[in-house]
């Protein structure tokens, strides 16, 4: 396990020659010691406004940056950009509310286990080649928009393909730096405003030139195991009861400012974040455990419970089996730390040990071929669809709006036949959910009574849902025999 404050002072006591004061510098909050340490060395390269819980506010030189990015040892910029100094100070004050508002419960075994045996790893292959085709995906250059504007296209292709109109994406525009992120929203059927949110940065990063920056590992294998994880639940056709969203996040790389922005609009406007988890370099395997939990001070060790049971639960042995175990990444050192820092639960599952992990990564040597396997995020595929069914939980369908006046039913020879009552619209489609509130087939209709073949299904309780034209709807159980 190594600590990303023992990263930077070993680098910084080998060249601990003064560094020309130039470029612009940067507002942040970072490790109290590390800041400490930092400004006994570069007295002039680094402002120390106030320390307070750990954390510093601090002024650091571009110059400074660039050397502590591209020689610690560990993953991400070591430190989070605040807009201000007033914003910096105040960072510091801001106290976590780790409680998660929801029972994190495991009850989901036969839906989840379907999902899990859908993961494509030649999916996740192929989208790590299209992101590191871009060359680099560096917040400021051209082609980092241009990757963000063709996954909102591939996510809008599989919604569109998917028929649903419960999905959606956006794109969201940053102040502190050109490039957007994208969203990808599936709306809560019962709960939309519970958030269930997973994410990854979608940008990169190289040393010594932004130009030559494919980030395979860091980190076009989070994105692409994102990808697989919501290609799954839409072939499934799994609706939510809360709202999950998936998150491509612009410029974590120079200080989490995408993340950053989003999670504290988030929380000025009291959106009810019940959990995020964060993907961030996937692909490598360079330890003897395969996921590994980071325990620093600023994750939910609740949330790290639950995907260690889901794990226990789902990966302990079977098709699907992998281990894990436990590490610190440092302080600022992925986007979740932006949800943390804006009181939501967060965790961060990594591929390897800290230390252990891609050596190449923030260089030219980032490529696919250097792991050329995607069988490492499949695993974090299949922990990402383990949390967001048993977080979100499928959609739950009540018989308290059962109205036997409006819709007459009745079964024969496994076909639902119905009828309206009402004659004022017609049928539009009817969905049929099993007594665990999945839904297992629907049908699109145009009429005021007909039938609809069920004889694939085992005899049972059911649950019908009618919508019809007039956006009234009617739900109402039934046997099939
Ligand atoms: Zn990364």
């Amino acid at each position: 396990m190594k600590k990303f404050t023992s990263g930077i002072v070993a680098f910084l006591l080998f060249s601990a020659v003064a560094i020309a004061q130039q470029g612009t510098s940067v507002y942040a909050t970072m490790d109290a010691t590390d800041a400490v340490s930092i400004k006994e060395l570069f007295p002039n390269e680094i402002t120390i406004f106030e320390s307070k819980h750990t954390q510093a506010a601090v002024l650091i030189s571009e110059e400074l940056i660039h050397k502590i990015h591209d020689n610690v040892k560990t993953h991400g910029p070591g430190y989070i950009f605040r807009a201000s100094e007033e914003k910096a100070i105040q960072a510091l004050d801001r106290t976590a509310n780790r409680n998660p508002l929801v029972d994190f419960t495991i009850t989901e075994t036969t839906f989840v286990n379907e999902c899990l045996d859908l993961v494509d790893g030649t999916n996740i292959e192929n989208d790590i080649l299209d992101l590191q085709s871009y060359g680099t995906r560096y917040h400021n250059k051209p082609q980092a928009e241009q990757a963000v504007l063709d996954q909102q296209a591939k996510w809008d292709a599989m919604i569109l393909a998917s028929g649903r109109t419960d999905v959606h994406t956006r794109i969201y525009e940053h102040v502190n730096t050109p490039m957007p992120s994208v969203i990808l929203t599936i709306d809560g059927a019962n709960t939309p405003n519970e958030f269930v949110i997973i994410g990854g940065h979608i940008d990169s990063t190289a040393s010594p030139s932004n130009n030559d920056s494919s980030g395979a590992d860091d980190n076009a294998s989070g994105i692409a195991s994102l990808n697989e994880m919501v290609r799954v639940l839409l072939e499934k056709d799994f609706v939510p009861n809360r709202t999950i969203e998936v998150m491509a996040f612009a410029a974590e790389e120079i200080g989490l400012v995408g993340s950053a922005e989003i999670a504290e609009e988030y929380a000025n406007n009291g959106i009810n974040v019940a959990a995020y988890v964060q993907f961030d370099m996937t692909g490598y395997q360079g330890s003897n455990s395969d996921i590994y939990l980071t325990t620093d001070w600023y994750n939910s060790s609740t949330l790290n419970n639950y995907l260690a049971a889901l794990m226990d639960n789902y990966n302990a042995s079977g098709a699907h089996s992998f281990t894990y175990n436990y590490t610190e990444c440092g302080y600022g050192c992925s986007d979740h730390a932006s949800w943390a820092d804006n009181g939501f639960a967060a965790a961060f599952p990594f591929e390897a040990d800290f230390g252990e992990h891609n050596p190449n990564i923030h260089t030219s040597a980032d490529t696919y071929s250097f792991f050329n396997t995607p069988e490492h995020s499949v695993k974090f595929a299949k922990l990402g669809l383990e949390f967001l069914i048993e977080a979100a939980k499928p959609q739950i369908l009540s018989v308290d709006d059962f109205s036997e006046n409006a819709i007459r039913v009745f079964v024969k020879d496994k076909t639902l036949n119905y009828r309206l009552n009402n004659t004022v619209s017609n049928v539009k489609e009817i969905s049929v959910y099993n007594v665990a509130g999945q839904k297992i087939f629907s049908e699109v209709m145009n009429n005021e009574e007909g039938s609809v073949q069920l004889q694939q299904f085992a005899q049972g309780f059911y649950i019908a849902h009618f919508t019809l034209e007039n956006g009234h709807a009617f739900t109402t159980k039934f046997i099939l025999n």
